[in-house]
């Protein structure tokens, strides 16, 4: 018996025909939907992969031309103030977002522009079987820092901080690991820019800026500060807080008064990790008699030193 179908089409042959024609060429229409929608479905899992995270931490990170031309604080005013003396941080008090991860998101954003003259590009640190150090001695030639006759004759900063310094090179480069470039290495004066712009240029580990302190309303105030720009708290300030660790251990006779931050045009022009030392306070005069003495000078370099070592190596 024949079922309906071949019934039909034996009495319609031509009808069946074009039904089945019309049949298959529904099926060529649904087969091209369907490999159309697998087609554009891959190309878009495709693009998504184009763009990993990734590419943003091998991109070299842009900081604007703006944030590195703000207006010079004066250094000498906030050395001495007692606002500076009042805020003084404690270590690991506040690490918060950097100028680095900030500075990253920019670069994500514009990675597939062109950096505008508006940007500094800045590469990240070159490979290298050695940290470089830059050793920064405050002030210098006409600028003499800050300075007083308490000791019955007058001791300039610019010469401790130099003393300081160059005793802190030599220290530095008994590690076999360890190269140091000098802002200065004889009494000169140096722009405050020109002297970041030394590690900008050599892209130094770490720049290392030393200065002494004042405080003139109360002689009794002593002790050591390292200063890091709240833009670079992820590096400079983990940082600082490292060095401010070992000084504590190093058995340096004065009091390690910790971390703080500051807007000095030194540290706030600084591309890669930089600090600065406040090494104590030429106002207090047993303080001023140990900083102006060549045995504390070695002390504090020996002990900086090593505090910077700990620091580049952690
Ligand atoms: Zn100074």
């Amino acid at each position: 018996m024949k079922n309906r179908r071949e019934w039909y089409e034996e009495n319609h042959p031509k009808a069946a025909k074009a039904q089945r024609i019309g049949l298959i060429v529904l099926l060529i229409f649904v087969l091209m939907i369907v490999i159309g929608g697998i087609v554009l479905l891959l190309h878009t899992l495709k693009s998504d992969n184009a763009k990993p995270v990734g590419n943003v931490e091998a991109k070299p990170y842009v900081i604007q031309e703006s944030e590195l031309s703000r207006p010079e604080e004066s250094q000498a005013s906030s050395e001495s103030s007692e606002e500076s003396l009042e805020t003084t941080q404690t270590a690991g008090s506040s690490v918060e977002e950097s100028s680095v991860t900030v500075s990253l998101e920019v670069s994500s954003e514009v990675q597939s522009q062109e950096p505008s003259s508006e940007q500094v590009v800045i590469p990240p640190l070159p490979e290298r079987s050695y940290y470089l150090i830059v050793v920064d001695a405050g002030h210098g030639g006409k600028d003499v820092g800050a300075n007083n006759d308490l000791l019955g004759y007058t001791v300039n900063e610019k010469d401790i901080d130099l003393a300081v310094a160059l005793y802190l090179k030599s220290y530095l480069e008994e590690k076999s690991d360890v190269q140091v470039i000098m802002t200065r290495d004889t009494d000169r004066f140096i722009e405050l820019s020109d002297r970041p712009a030394v590690a900008n240029t050599e892209q130094a580990n770490l720049f290392v800026s030393v200065h002494c302190n004042t405080y003139e309303k109360d002689q009794k105030v002593k002790g050591l500060e390292c200063y890091y720009h709240e833009n670079d708290k992820k590096r400079s300030g983990i940082m600082a807080e490292t060095m401010i660790t070992s000084l504590k251990n190093s058995g340096l006779d004065t009091k390690i008064r910790g971390t703080r931050v500051a807007d000095y045009k030194v540290l706030r022009e600084a591309y890669y990790p930089a600090v600065l030392f406040e090494m104590g306070f030429m106002t207090n005069p047993d303080e001023l008699a140990k900083l102006a003495s060549e045995d504390y000078q070695k002390q504090l370099a020996k002990a900086i030193a090593d505090a910077v070592y700990a620091a580049v190596k952690k």
